[in-house]
């Protein structure tokens, strides 16, 4: 029999999300990327909707459901237009995992039910200037001063890190390499917390990146996730999942970079024929629609062995890579179909072009995925 990776329960969040894109967030998104920001009041109304709570434990306010739940849901989040967006109003998807996976009760009671319900934003801070790849490299140093931790250091590219409430942020309170590392949650009011800036980018421009600073900040010690010297497990347990999520939304993006390039090329007229006349023009929506059809299914197929309970981290480390290589062809040559035009802020292809940049950064680099392949292959 052919595995249905979706059932009814996720085709009724797919209609349910897309009806709720069209009246809240499709007609303001080209807004809300030439202010580079949206309202805060769309946590909210995602919240209300049940959208950020999707797969976190009820007892916490949260919505069940699984990964194919998540996939489907990002899936038409990418279809309004602006993977910014999408990141911002996503970043506790990164933030809260590691308060789940290591929190006591008291911590996930405290932080993960006014995350899900829209009233406070959360993010994931791990990247500093000086360790992005090497995350063991970090150098935030949180010194435990009797019942707070004094911290010290700067975190960058930061996800909703402007307006955040609350960071999961990776600090080292023991000595070199990834052992030193541990996780601490820290709150935006907390004096010596600081947004140093917003960085300006080529892309996502809907969503905040920042730029945060820690001065003497005094943070609780009851905030601090799991053990001392835990924090790198929660790290790399989290880049599963988020790496997964980059594959989807890569395999997504090209999706709708092949869409409107099929109705462009189906429209527009070169020659006395509409562009799909040519057969250079055919081959090249066929090579996209092709490409896409594979990546899509073996993210799937991750995604199910994940839910499976299988150890799939090379696998996810080749969905990841494949699919944004995907999607970087589908992009160029979206924008190649549309000539001109492709280069004009008007047309979807050119931020599509942009957004999908940083895929193949962000949550590892493609080199970094390459490294962890080679190591099951025993290269
Ligand atoms: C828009 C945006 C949003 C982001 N959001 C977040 C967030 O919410 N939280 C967060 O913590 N971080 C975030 N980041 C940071 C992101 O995860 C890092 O940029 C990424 O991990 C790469 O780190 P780096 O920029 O320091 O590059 P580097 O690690 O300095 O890498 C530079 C180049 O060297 C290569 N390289 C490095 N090491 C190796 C190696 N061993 N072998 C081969 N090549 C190597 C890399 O592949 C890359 O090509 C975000 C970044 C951006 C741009």
């Amino acid at each position: 029999m052919v595995q249905q990776y979706f059932e009814e329960s996720h085709n009724i969040l797919r209609q349910t999300a897309r009806k709720f894109f069209e009246k809240e967030v499709i007609p303001y998104v080209n807004e809300w990327e030439d202010r580079e920001e949206f309202p805060r009041s769309l946590y909210k109304k995602f919240g209300d909707a049940g959208f950020l709570g999707l797969g976190y434990p009820e007892e916490l306010g949260g919505t069940p459901g699984d990964a194919f739940h998540m996939i489907a849901f990002t899936e038409e989040l990418v279809r309004c237009g602006s993977v910014g967006f999408a990141a911002g109003i996503g970043s506790h998807g990164i933030a809260l995992p590691p308060v789940l996976a290591m929190g006591t009760e008291e911590q996930k009671k405290r932080f993960v039910p006014p995350v899900i319900a829209g009233d406070k934003i959360a993010a994931l801070a791990i990247t500093e200037p000086d360790a992005g790849s090497d995350v063991a490299r970090i150098r935030t140093r949180a010194v435990r001063e009797g019942d707070r931790y004094r911290v010290n250091g700067s975190k960058i590219f930061i996800t909703s890190g402007c307006r955040a409430d609350f960071l999961t942020t990776a600090v080292r309170t023991g000595g070199e390499g990834y052992q030193g590392v541990s996780l601490l949650v820290i709150e935006a009011g907390t004096p010596g917390f600081g947004v140093a800036g917003k960085i300006r980018k080529m892309g996502w421009n809907a969503s905040d990146t920042g730029e945060l600073v820690f001065e003497d900040c005094r943070v609780p010690a009851a905030n601090l996730l799991g053990q001392e010297g835990a924090g790198f497990y929660g790290i790399m347990e989290n880049f599963q999942r988020e790496r997964l999520s980059l594959a989807v939304i890569a395999h997504a993006v090209a999706q709708l970079a092949y869409e409107e390039s099929l109705k462009y090329a189906q429209t527009r007229q070169a020659f006395g024929k509409p562009l799909t006349g040519f057969q250079v023009t055919r081959h090249k929506l066929v090579d996209m629609a092709t490409r896409i059809t594979i990546a899509r299914e073996f993210n799937y197929r991750v995604a199910a062995r994940m839910v499976a309970g299988e150890n799939v981290t090379t696998e996810v480390s080749m969905a990841k890579n494949f699919a944004c290589e995907v999607c970087d062809q589908a992009v160029y040559d979206a924008v190649q179909i549309h000539g001109g035009y492709g280069y004009a802020r008007e047309y979807l292809v050119e931020r599509l072009y942009r957004d999908s940049r940083i895929l193949s950064i962000g949550g590892g680099t493609t080199e970094i995925m390459k490294e962890i392949i080679s190591r099951t292959l025993k290269l």
